[in-house]
């Protein structure tokens, strides 16, 4: 296995790739070994204010660019991105630590948004209302602005592409600030747009201090939209700072996702599809399947299987062809995710798989706690990790109360073979989206958000869209 890291590491800026040039620089490490790979350089105050300049220009050329011809360039954009698939999910892996065809998987995902916004933006359609003759009132959609974009690294190619292509798509200017700990990933796929013909200052890639970075964009007047995806005390922080000019915002955070399982549903079938989803991307996802509710009658046995699979999970570096699950991304998770696991024991959970740190880099065992309590700090903060809990519920009326009862709202899962039940349970469980019977709820097409602690505001489908649009009324008389 060669695991030599091949990043261009640099800002773009104005349509220029910035390298070191005497900027701090940033370590990047391979999680899986907890070694140093490439160093990152940070932008400067100077080189925010250039950024801002150019998105501040690069807005006003764009906005008047035909619908058509921005889709082109992002349909190219997307095709550039499938051709570099394997390089770009590589640099994923190496930086990041999920297994290889999971990056893939990302990569191609994100492609796929670049083509559906591309083709969503020719259907952006405004108003005519009614008025006396020889009067008239339109609604017009307009693109909102320079967007600030700051991305995570759970997800750096897919969720700064869920950012990056309806802002495009629309017309607006984006400055993305990508995680520092996955730069590469996301600099490949800002090569991907450049060289699909994407002119200078319309988007931008800004590497830094994160809070240096947001204090700087979200000070300027010239920054009208701000979008994010990280934790909630990021968020609010956020939130703060966007009041003061009133820009408009959208935040997606964290989650703590309840599974409800049913006695009626096909228990093998379940777990087949539960488990290796409980640790893809090793937990480190939003909407990752987390607080396992199952109906007493089956909740033996489903602990049982559930660490029976989850003994079989292969950990290892990525890049090996039989890892299922890679490191966490940084150094911070897995301190973090032993705390939750200690606190848990010590209140009454059975450990029944996993539950210790791996030897090297930032590994952390595939694990079940199984009769956790409400008070453990685990069924209350998102772990973020590879860690499930469970518990047992009676009837409908107690899944759901227990499914409500955090602040968070993201996603929320159910299992079970009678629709009416499901129906129920879809109205009233409290979440930005509910998969019953599946996990697939991150597509272009659809709406992807929370409500609650977990924010506010759509990435995805034409809401996703609609949140770069402002909304004018021009009235003649
Ligand atoms: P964190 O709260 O320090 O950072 C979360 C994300 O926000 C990171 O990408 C970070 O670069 C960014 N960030 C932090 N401060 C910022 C600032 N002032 N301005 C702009 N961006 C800023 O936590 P962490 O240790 O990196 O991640 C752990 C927690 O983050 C998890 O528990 C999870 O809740 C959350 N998270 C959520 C998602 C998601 O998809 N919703 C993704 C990554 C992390």
């Amino acid at each position: 296995m060669t695991t030599g890291y091949d990043a261009d590491l640099a800002l773009l800026i104005n349509g220029s790739w910035k390298l070191g040039e005497g900027r701090d620089l940033f370590p990047v490490v391979d999680p899986a070994k907890g070694e140093t790979i490439a160093e990152l350089p940070l932008a400067s105050p100077a080189d925010l204010d250039e950024a801002l300049d150019a998105a501040d220009k690069g807005f006003v050329l764009w906005r008047a660019t035909p619908v058509e011809q921005r889709a082109a360039i992002l349909h190219k954009a997307a095709a550039l991105i499938r051709e570099r698939a394997d390089a770009i999910a590589r640099l994923l892996t190496q930086e990041q630590g999920k297994p290889l065809v999971e990056a893939k998987g990302e990569v191609a995902g994100s492609a796929q948004l670049f083509d559906w916004c591309a083709e969503e933006a020719s259907r952006i359609y405004g108003r005519v209302l009614v008025r006396p003759s020889g009067q008239r009132a339109m609604v017009l959609k307009q693109p909102v602005g320079p967007v600030a974009a700051f991305s995570p690294w759970n997800f750096p190619v897919y969720l700064m592409a869920k950012k990056l292509a309806p802002a495009l798509a629309v017309g607006c200017s984006v400055i993305a600030k990508p995680p520092e700990e996955t730069p590469g990933s996301c600099g490949a796929l800002m090569r991907c747009l450049t060289d699909a013909g994407l002119p200078a200052g319309v988007a931008q890639m800004v590497h830094g201090v994160p809070d240096e970075v947001s204090r700087h964009l979200l000070g300027s007047p010239v920054i009208r939209k701000v979008s994010f995806t990280g934790s909630t005390p990021v968020g609010r922080h956020l939130m703060r700072l966007a009041a003061d000019g009133l820009k408009r915002i959208t935040m997606e955070l964290g989650g703590h996702a309840p599974v409800l399982v049913f006695e009626d549903c096909d228990l093998d079938k379940t777990l087949d599809m539960v488990v290796p989803q409980k640790f893809r991307n090793a937990g480190q996802v939003c909407v990752s399947p987390t607080r396992f509710y199952v109906q007493a009658g089956i909740y033996e046995r489903f602990v049982e299987g559930f660490a029976a699979r989850t003994a079989q999970v292969k950990t290892g570096h990525g890049l090996e062809a039989d890892t299922r699950m890679g490191p966490l991304a940084n150094v911070r998770r897995p301190d973090a995710i032993s705390a939750l696991v200690e606190d848990a024991a010590a209140k009454g959970a059975r450990v029944l798989a996993g539950g210790h740190r791996g030897n090297q880099g930032f590994f952390f065992q595939p694990t079940l706690l199984a009769d956790v309590p409400d008070h453990a700090d685990i069924m209350n903060n998102e772990p973020f990790g590879p860690v499930a809990v469970a518990a047992p519920f009676t009837t409908l009326d107690d899944a759901i109360a227990k499914a409500n009862r955090l602040p968070y709202g993201l996603a929320a899962f159910a299992f079970t073979e009678n629709m009416r039940q499901a129906n129920l349970l879809g109205d009233a469980v409290e979440s930005g989206m509910v998969g019953i019977n599946t996990f697939a709820i991150s597509v272009a097409d659809a709406p992807f958000g929370g409500i609650k602690d977990s924010g506010f505001g759509s990435e995805g489908g034409i809401e996703g869209m609609e949140s770069y649009l402002a909304t004018k009324a021009i009235h003649t008389a």
